[in-house]
């Protein structure tokens, strides 16, 4: 007997970056946040009742909604809160697309695009990024379809699109819906969230796993019309009411307070980037400017396969997707200082 549906026998899942545990490596292939959360957030833990858990916890993220809405300067009612901003883009293809029209986006973009649309049976509509891998958002607003999805920074590449162009694209296409995926945006800060009170067709996305080193608790929103806050409140109620836990909630409204650590941690983070690349231009590599917390390394002296291969035999992991465009380079999360000096050492032993 087979007792697997069609979708389960067929549909090709989200591969994830390896989570080993055979050795110690030095992790830099799952866009983690080096540092970890606030202070504030072991205070807190420290100090929670466990009774509270013994109740179901707030269905709409009532305290965290506000507190997101008072750091994003958007009301409460715009903001909707999922388990991961993987959950939150599901729910965001069940509440806006459907058969019959496609959904666009980049060829090298977030591979969970696909995988949803697939699930869902939304046709896909794929924009070749332009050759130094930047978003061609005037090609893209000609294309046929209901909506877009815009990693903004794009990932693995890193690149980012200015406000001010976002801002366009997003009035020129007034009746197809963007979602704006801005998991990397606070390593740029050209955020689209103060345009959500201006565009109808903006749905902007965020997640506590990246700047708020909180990618263990599972938490991330989006940032909408109220139209389209009930649209994903509606998918959610037919998929699981209480996606965010309690202690989730409190932890995250306890991060997002907690702002001088955030953007201290941020700024560590942005100096290294920008120290790490060039020392990875000087070694041959071809690196787009990156806007996020990981660089696009490749096109040197060894293939892609081989810098990942010898980089994990050294202790060190990256990601590597064998796949047509993305098969020249390696997608390196930016670590500590520590981390990076360590990165950068076994890379000039690999090359030497
Ligand atoms: N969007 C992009 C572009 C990502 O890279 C990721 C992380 N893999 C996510 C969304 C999802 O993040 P999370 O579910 O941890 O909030």
């Amino acid at each position: 007997m087979n007792f697997l549906s069609e979708k389960a026998r067929t549909l090709s899942p989200y591969t994830a970056g390896e989570q080993l545990a055979d050795k110690r490596y030095v992790k830099l292939n799952t866009n983690e946040n080096p540092y970890p959360p606030s202070p504030r957030v072991g205070e807190l833990l420290r100090a929670y009742d466990p009774a509270a858990l013994k109740l179901y916890p707030s269905p709409e993220a009532d305290a965290l909604r506000e507190q997101i809405a008072l750091t994003e300067g958007v009301g409460k009612e715009n903001v909707f809160c999922g388990n991961g901003s993987d959950e939150v883009l599901f729910l965001s293809f069940a509440a806006f697309f459907d058969g019959t029209r496609p959904v666009c986006f980049a060829d090298i973009t977030y591979s969970f695009y696909e995988v949803y649309a697939n699930f869902f049976g939304v046709p896909v509509n794929i924009a070749p990024l332009k050759a130094d891998f930047s978003m061609d958002l005037q090609g893209m607003a000609r294309r046929d379809c209901a909506g877009y999805y815009i990693a903004n920074p794009n990932a693995p590449t890193g690149a980012g699109v200015p406000l001010a162009e976002m801002e366009r694209f997003i009035a020129s296409v007034p009746e197809k819906l963007v979602v704006a995926d801005e998991a990397y945006m606070d390593f740029y800060g050209e955020s689209c969230a103060s345009l959500v009170g201006k565009y109808e067709n903006l749905l902007v996305m965020k997640t506590f796993s990246k700047s708020y080193s909180l990618a263990g608790i599972r938490c991330g929103y989006a940032l909408g019309s109220v139209k389209l806050a009930e649209g994903l409140r509606r998918m959610k109620d037919c998929m699981n009411s209480y996606p965010v836990d309690s202690l989730c909630q409190a932890v995250c409204a306890c991060a997002l307070r907690d702002r001088m650590y955030h953007d201290k941690t941020v700024a560590l983070v942005v100096a290294e980037r920008e120290r790490v690349r060039a020392e990875l231009l000087a070694l041959g590599f071809t690196v787009p400017e990156s806007k996020a917390n990981f660089l696009f390394a490749g096109r040197g002296k060894k293939s892609g396969e081989e810098i990942y291969r010898r980089l994990k035999e050294e202790g060190v992991l990256v990601r590597f997707w064998n796949k047509p465009l993305l098969r020249d380079f390696c997608r390196i999360t930016v670590g500590t200082r520590e981390e990076n000096d360590f990165l950068l050492q076994k890379l000039k032993k690999i090359l030497s």
